[in-house]
């Protein structure tokens, strides 16, 4: 079949083309079987080819499938609100509906700066972010992402938002023990802060664990609290960017709650929907929308599809089926298991540095020197050569760097859909060790 959609497997041109999916497997038109590891970017949380989800769409497109967000609201669109509403303890009763995580990302920030504006504060309006983030790539969200690889191309066009260290104590920015550390890199949220002005400072944004920026960093127990603190000195909310983290992936409905904390804003995206149709919100707390819907009354973004009857409908069946089977309870102890069955591979291969995360998002680091730390060389490209060998052995692995160019090694995020079982465990555990065994091979050569 001739390939015409300009997308980076069609420009490579060696892609395989996929037939169809079920459970935590893809199929391609050569009939070979790939076992989702990743959930794609880490979006399959339910698995492919869930029979109630093709019958929500389905009845949902009997129905309606577009409804202009400025004219009508829809069943579906409520339904999802209120679901929302009910999943995160009535905590979030107020949705925004977008199309991607880049679009809940961006809409965050500007519901935060807009919140101050109503309230009188209009030099409010700048946003704190971390290295090591990614937060999307359109010109606001990749503004706030620390992700050098994916700013270089645009920097000219770009706010330096990320300005603070992350929370990466496998290469401590201090060089400092957990113990000892008074979580200094929170403290510098608290100097960027006081250097912006806080008349300045609208939100500060971050991750819960750091995906594609840092490889599934999960932060020490009192960091995100200390962060909370020093946002709420200072009158500034707290944005957390659950796209990759929401409804389940880490164990919990939302990762945040690992820690006690509840953001201000919350951006979703990805699981959502598990990839079943396009779909991101901004969601946020009563004190939020207050000052706007006592003055304009209306969120200054939004998108012609955003809200769109079919994606809602589809995201709120998805939502369902991660409550009805407990998804988040098994990411909790399906992660334990896949943790503890990668620790036991571990020692067969010194080249793996760090495994972190949290539930079922698992980041590898690799490295050349297990006692040094010291990476692999850039050039070496062993995360690339690494998803390519899986890929060979029928499994799929999502790229990731760890930490700025040249500081962190090579790495891979593991996190298979939340449904997947412990025999399915022990198979991806089975072709993740004849990756690591060829990579072994080819690097003593
Ligand atoms: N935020 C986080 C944490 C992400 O991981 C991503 C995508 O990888 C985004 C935002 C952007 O989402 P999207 O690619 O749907 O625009």
């Amino acid at each position: 079949m001739k390939r015409t959609s300009l997308i980076k497997p069609v420009l490579d041109g060696v892609y395989p083309m996929i037939s169809h999916g079920k459970g935590i497997y893809l199929y391609d038109t050569d009939g070979k079987e790939y076992l989702d590891g990743s959930s794609g970017a880490v979006t399959a949380n339910i698995g492919h080819g869930v029979e109630e989800i093709r019958v929500a769409m389905d009845g949902q497109a009997n129905k309606v499938s577009f409804v202009y967000r400025s004219q009508f609201t829809s069943e579906a669109a409520e339904g999802l609100a209120t679901k929302i509403a009910e999943m995160t303890n009535g905590t979030y009763p107020w949705s925004f509906f977008v199309n991607s995580g880049s679009e809940a990302t961006e809409t965050a920030l500007k519901i935060a700066v807009q919140h101050w504006q109503e309230k009188g504060k209009p030099k409010k309006n700048r946003v704190i972010s971390r290295w090591m983030s990614y937060h999307g790539i359109t010109l606001g969200a990749l503004s706030m992402s620390g992700h050098p690889q994916r700013r270089e191309r645009f920097t000219a066009m770009l706010e330096s938002y990320p300005s603070i260290s992350a929370p990466y104590c496998y290469r401590c920015p201090y060089n400092l023990e957990l113990q000892e550390c008074g979580f200094a890199c929170a403290a510098e949220l608290e100097s960027a802060i006081r250097r912006t002005g806080p008349e300045n400072v609208a939100a500060f944004i971050a991750e819960p664990v750091i995906g594609a920026a840092g490889a599934a960093i999960s932060p020490p127990d009192g960091y995100f609290q200390e962060l909370k603190r020093i946002c709420e000195k200072y009158d500034v909310l707290f944005i957390a960017d659950e796209v990759m983290t929401g409804f389940g992936r880490t164990g919990q409905i939302l990762a945040c709650s690992h820690w006690g904390v509840e953001p201000d804003i919350i951006a979703f995206g990805k699981g959502m929907s598990g990839g079943y149709t396009p779909i991101g919100a901004a969601v946020m707390t009563e004190k939020v929308i207050e000052p706007i819907l006592k003055g304009s009354k209306s969120i200054m973004a939004g998108h012609t599809l955003s809200a769109n009857p079919l994606s809602c409908a589809v995201s709120l069946a998805v939502l369902e089926y991660v409550e009805k089977n407990g998804l988040d309870k098994n990411a909790s102890r399906s992660g334990i298991y896949l943790r503890n069955l990668l620790e036991k591979l571990s020692f067969r291969y010194p080249f793996i540095g760090n495994i972190r995360g949290k539930g079922l998002l698992i980041g590898i680091e690799f490295v050349k020197d297990i006692e040094t730390k010291e990476p692999f060389p850039e050039e070496f490209d062993v995360t690339g050569k690494m998803i390519s060998l899986a890929a060979e052995n029928g499994l799929l692995l999502y790229p990731a760097a760890a930490g700025p160019e040249g500081v962190g090694g090579a790495a891979i995020i593991i996190s298979p859909p939340l449904t997947i079982t412990k025999r399915e465990i022990e198979e991806l555990i089975r072709r993740l060790n004849n990756t690591l065994y060829q990579f072994k091979e080819a690097i003593s050569q």
